[in-house]
């Protein structure tokens, strides 16, 4: 179990302010247990973007986003939905938004957080892993995490010890912004490297006291 919660309307608008035509791409999952992917969250937002003048070109349920042999399934039974939009907004946990990024070569948007469990990490499939911010920044770096591809959790570009794709902490592994570099230049959003991605504000890495209060969640209780 992942504990995610919507980014609040003004931050998903701002993350989609280049965009017109974006397909929607819920998880049934743990996202849906914490009402981040709720069919009710997705009326609102689909309601809230169209007044915008943006065009939602379909929308997906998954059961399992973290899933990707399910996410590739359903993209290819969908395409039709998917195919002309600009970019896909993802309602799901950081993993969900990864593993879809993985399979798509097309701009993927986090529209939750990710909480933090205190030390839990739950279990899913792939390698993709979330280190549970709060703060989301998979707009900026491509569907990447930064914090957990990168051996130092580099937020804002990589260290100087990148070696021609190579981590210098391991020989053999991948450096994470490496591969947040050449995932930029596929979806040609090169210009988000130099972004500056803010700081994470740690007082929002706690779910909310209502998250908290939920059955699955075992603090506070
Ligand atoms: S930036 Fe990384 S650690 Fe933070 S919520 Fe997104 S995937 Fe998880
Ligand atoms: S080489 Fe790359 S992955 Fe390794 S610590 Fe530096 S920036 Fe991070």
């Amino acid at each position: 179990m992942l504990v995610s919660e919507l980014k609040s309307m003004d931050e998903i608008k701002e993350i989609l302010k280049q965009e017109q035509k974006i397909f929607f791409l819920a998880c049934l999952g743990c996202s849906d247990a914490c009402k981040s992917s709720s069919k009710e969250e997705l009326d609102n937002l689909e309601e809230a973007l169209k007044s915008d003048g943006k065009t939602i070109t379909g929308r997906v349920d998954v059961d399992f986003l973290c899933n990707k042999v399910l996410v590739k399934i359903k993209f290819l039974r969908n395409k039709d939905k998917w195919e002309g939009a600009d970019s896909i907004l993802v309602f799901s946990c950081g993993v969900g938004v990864q593993a879809v990024s993985k399979i798509i070569r097309k701009t993927v948007y986090p529209a939750a957080n990710t909480k933090n469990l205190g030390g839990f990490q739950g279990v899913w499939p792939g390698e993709e892993r979330c280190a549970q911010c709060g703060n989301c920044v998979l707009d900026l770096t491509a569907g990447i995490c930064p914090y957990t591809s990168c051996a130092k959790s580099m937020l804002n570009g990589p260290c100087g010890g990148s070696n021609e794709g190579e981590c210098e902490v391991e020989k053999g592994r991948d450096c994470g912004w490496y591969l947040i570099y050449e995932r930029l230049k596929a979806i040609n959003k090169l210009a988000d490297f130099k972004k500056i991605r803010p700081l994470r504000d740690h007082s929002r890495m706690l779910p909310k006291k209502e998250t908290r209060g939920l059955d699955f969640y075992a603090i506070d209780r």
